[in-house]
């Protein structure tokens, strides 16, 4: 998996506590931002985040370049609504050799991954096969398997990260989902690091949402980050 930022808000901390406030101030939005120290930021961004004024973050952008990901990934991925996206067209690129993503469980057990890879090595055969009959490869691809690699370009604002980090760090969110979240977390977290200091599992908030003791997180446990 390679995750990038590509791009983002410039200085999003600034830009998000300025927005925040203008809502209590005469002065412009400009003004405000040109004209606050760092503790200030620090501050205003900390306050609206305990309120729950999260529409502030909102002013804030993040673009990320994922690749080497399957689309198991990426199908959940795009359940998010609040995001831009851009995927490898496989109407358009052939996807010539087997490019797969393979599951830890499966990488771990030589049976299984014999038997995967047979299953991959056979997918793809079919696919070249029905190009090589004529098939377009837009129909070809329906016999390609859902660990194909493919590669996006996401674009969120900080309002649906915090979010999306809620979400898929969890110890509940599938493997690879949750080792995209949180590189994508760290990477977001060098560029705007008071908006997403608390960002993450909400258990890193002091609260389950889905009540689960027996998970290494649980608020109280010995903190095990389990963050691949
Ligand atoms: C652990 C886990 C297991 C899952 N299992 C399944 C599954 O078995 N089957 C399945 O289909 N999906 C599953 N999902 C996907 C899940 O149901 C959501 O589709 C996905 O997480 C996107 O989240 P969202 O809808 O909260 O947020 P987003 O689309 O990111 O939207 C953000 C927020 O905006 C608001 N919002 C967005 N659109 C609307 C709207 N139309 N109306 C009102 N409010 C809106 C909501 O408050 C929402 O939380 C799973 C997700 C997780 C994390």
């Amino acid at each position: 998996m390679r995750v990038e930022l590509i791009a983002h808000t410039p200085d999003p901390d600034r830009v998000v506590a300025a927005a925040a406030r203008v809502s209590r101030s005469r002065r412009s939005g400009l003004d405000l931002y040109e004209d606050m120290d760092e503790e200030t930021v620090r501050r205003i961004i900390n306050l609206i985040l305990e309120m729950g004024h999260m529409s502030v973050l909102e002013h804030a952008s993040f673009t990320f370049s994922i690749s080497g990901v399957s689309r198991v990934l990426t199908h959940q991925l795009v359940r998010h609504r609040f995001a831009s996206y851009t995927q490898q067209s496989q109407r358009v690129i052939k996807v010539k050799e087997p490019e797969y993503v393979t599951p830890p469980s499966i990488s771990a057990n030589p049976e299984a991954l014999e038997i995967f890879r047979r299953h991959m090595e056979a997918s793809w055969k079919t696919y070249r096969k029905l190009m090589a009959l004529g098939v377009p490869k837009e129909d070809a691809r329906f016999v390609l398997p859902q660990a194909v690699k493919t590669s996006i370009v996401v674009t969120m604002n900080a309002r649906e990260l915090w979010h999306f980090f809620s979400l898929r760090t969890c110890m509940h969110a599938q493997w690879e989902i949750r080792a995209l979240a949180w590189r994508m977390l760290s990477l977001v977290k060098k560029v705007a690091p008071i908006t997403f200091e608390k960002a993450g599992p909400p258990c890193f908030r002091g609260f389950c949402p889905e009540g689960d003791e027996e998970c290494p997180l649980y608020p109280g446990k010995t903190v095990r980050y389990a963050r691949e």
